[in-house]
C-alpha cells in the first residue's frame, strides 16, 4: 500500500507550486485511489465525502438552472431527497420506469443499477439512445457486474461507502466521467465549492478496491442461495433479486411482520446501508414511507456463512 499522507500543504519547488501543493485541489491517496476506480470503470474518477456529495456535485457543476433531471422512480430515497432540495435552485427532476423509455423532456438521465430496494435494471439501450446525457448510479451492480460507459453512459455513480468500500468503516462517493472535459469542469468544481475527500477514507478504499472482486463473488454466491430460499418460504410474498451483488428485498405480511423480523434476528444486524463484510437488514418503511410496501424488508447479504445466515433468517421470519 502507499503511505497515508495526511498533509494538507506541500511545498514549492524552485518557488513553483509541484502537483500537490494543498489539498483541497489534489492529493496523494486521493489521485491513487481515484487511477484504481479509473481503470476499474475505464473512465476519469473523482472522489468526493460521500456519495450523496458526488450527486449534489455532478447537479450543481453540470446542470444550468431550468433544466430537467428524469430520475428513476424507486431509486434510492436520498436521491430523490437531495433533487428536492436542490429545486431551489431552479433544477427541476421527474420520475419515470427505468425499463423503459427515459421521458422526451430532460437534460439528465439519472438511472440506478440495480435500484434501491425494488432492485430494478434500467434499459441502458433507451437511455444511450436519448438525447439527454446519462448517469447511472452503479454503487449495488460495482464494475465487477456492470460498466456503464462501456454501455453508452456519460457517468458513473458511486456511493463507495457501500460495496467499494465494502467494510462499513468509510463514507465515500465517487464520479466517473467518459469524457476528460466533464472531469476538469468537476474536478474545478470541486477545488471552488471544497467539497472533497479526505486522505483516511481514499487510502481506505485503495485498500478495498484489492478484494473488491473476490467479495463481489462471495456475496453473489450467498445472496443468490438466500434468494432462492427466501422465494421457497410461505410467509414471504415477494423476493427481488436481479441475479448478482449481495442486495436483495423481499416482503413480509405487514409492517407488523417486518418489524418482529427486524428484531428477532441475532447474527444479521438490525441497520442501514449495504455493502459491508456483514449482513444488515432493516425495513424500508421506516424511512420511505408510502414509497416502499410496509411489509418490505431489504437484505444486505454480507460474506458470511451461507448457512448460518439462513438459520438467522429462517427462525425471525418464523415468528412473524
Ligand atoms: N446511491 C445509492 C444507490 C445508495 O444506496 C446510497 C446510500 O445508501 C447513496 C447513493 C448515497 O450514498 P452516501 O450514503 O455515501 O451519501
Amino acid at each position: 500500500m502507499e503511505p497515508l499522507d495526511r498533509s494538507t500543504i506541500w511545498p514549492y519547488r524552485s518557488g513553483e507550486p509541484g502537483p500537490f501543493y494543498y489539498q483541497r485541489y489534489a492529493h496523494p491517496n486521493g489521485v491513487a485511489a481515484e487511477r484504481a476506480l479509473g481503470e476499474l470503470e475505464s473512465g476519469e474518477a473523482l472522489l468526493f465525502p460521500s456519495g450523496t456529495g458526488a450527486a449534489t456535485a455532478v447537479v450543481l457543476a453540470l446542470l444550468e438552472p431550468g433544466q430537467t433531471i428524469a430520475l428513476a422512480s424507486g431509486a434510492y430515497f436520498g436521491t430523490s431527497v437531495l433533487f428536492r432540495t436542490l429545486e431551489r435552485w431552479g433544477v427541476r427532476y421527474v420520475e419515470f420506469d427505468q425499463t423503459e423509455a427515459p421521458p422526451e423532456e430532460a437534460d439528465l438521465l439519472w438511472l440506478e443499477a440495480p435500484s434501491n430496494p425494488f432492485l430494478t435494471m434500467p434499459d441502458l439501450e433507451a437511455a444511450a439512445a436519448h438525447p439527454a446525457r446519462v448517469l447511472v448510479d452503479s454503487t449495488a451492480a460495482t464494475p465487477v457486474y456492470l460498466r456503464p460507459l462501456d454501455a453508452g453512459a456519460d457517468f458513473v455513480l458511486h456511493s463507495a461507502t457501500k460495496y467499494l468500500g465494502g467494510h462499513d468503516d468509510v463514507l465515500l462517493g465517487a464520479v466517473v466521467c467518459r469524457s476528460r472535459e466533464d472531469a476538469e469542469r468537476l474536478h474545478t468544481f470541486r477545488s471552488e465549492s471544497g467539497i472533497v475527500a479526505a486522505p483516511d477514507p481514499c487510502w481506505l478504499l485503495s485498500r478495498s478496491l484489492r478484494t473488491l472482486p473476490l467479495r463481489m463473488e462471495r456475496h453473489t454466491a450467498t445472496a443468490t442461495e438466500l434468494a432462492r430460499r427466501l422465494g421457497e418460504h410461505p410467509a414471504v410474498d415477494v423476493v427481488r433479486y436481479p441475479g448478482f451483488g449481495g442486495l436483495l428485498s423481499f416482503d413480509v405480511a405487514d409492517a407488523e411482520a417486518a418489524r418482529r423480523v427486524e428484531t428477532s434476528l441475532s447474527m444479521i444486524g438490525n441497520a442501514t446501508s449495504l455493502g459491508g463484510a456483514h449482513s444488515v437488514l432493516e425495513s424500508r418503511a421506516r424511512w420511505e414511507g408510502e414509497r416502499v410496501p410496509p411489509g418490505l424488508l431489504r437484505l444486505s447479504v454480507g460474506l458470511e456463512e451461507p448457512d448460518e445466515l439462513w438459520a438467522d433468517l429462517e427462525q425471525a421470519i418464523v415468528t412473524a
